[in-house]
């Protein structure tokens, strides 16, 4: 059995705002995510040029867009269903993703915040094609693949996502 994911902490700052590369789209998340996933899939891969990516799962009633404007890219998937992620119009950073059409809930991009350090996974997900010379940290619950959300994520969270999907 995994360990039960950290609820995500935020120590550092009441506030967590983010924003893109050329400055134009600023956001606030109104509380802390209830999860944090960090991905090392081969699309995550992919669509960041990087080892991984780390995302907060949040009510997209919680972010707040204070300024500038998003553009949805979709992406293909290899379930088929849709993956859209949201990018600041002008420069194209990616700032959010929503997963499957769901449009209630938003998988923000903890690189975007103004302290990504603010927030530590919670779980790292798809291992299997994790980067050789990415250690990672024991303390963490880590899965080949994915896991069972009700076994991991914290009751109170879980009951927020509840809520958000209605
Ligand atoms: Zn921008
Ligand atoms: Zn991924």
């Amino acid at each position: 059995m995994p360990k039960r994911g950290r609820t995500p902490g935020n120590a550092m700052t009441d506030a967590l705002e983010g924003r893109c590369g050329c400055g134009s789209a600023r956001y606030r998340l109104e509380s802390p995510p209830m999860f944090v996933n960090c991905c090392h899939c081969l699309d995550c891969q992919r669509q960041t040029g990087s080892a991984f990516v780390i995302n907060a799962v949040i009510e997209a009633d919680r972010v707040k867009l204070i300024s500038g404007e998003t553009r949805a890219h979709r992406v293909p998937t290899a379930s088929g269903r849709p993956h859209d992620i949201h990018r600041c119009a002008t420069c194209g950073t990616a700032l959010w993703s929503e997963y499957g059409g769901n449009t209630a809930l938003r998988f923000v991009r903890v690189g975007s915040l103004d302290a990504p350090a603010s927030l530590s996974p919670g779980a790292h997900i798809f291992t299997r094609s994790k980067l050789p010379w990415v250690a990672l940290p024991e303390d963490v619950p880590a899965f080949a693949v994915y896991y069972e959300l009700s076994k991991l994520w914290p009751a109170e969270a879980q009951a927020r996502r509840k809520a958000a999907l209605g």
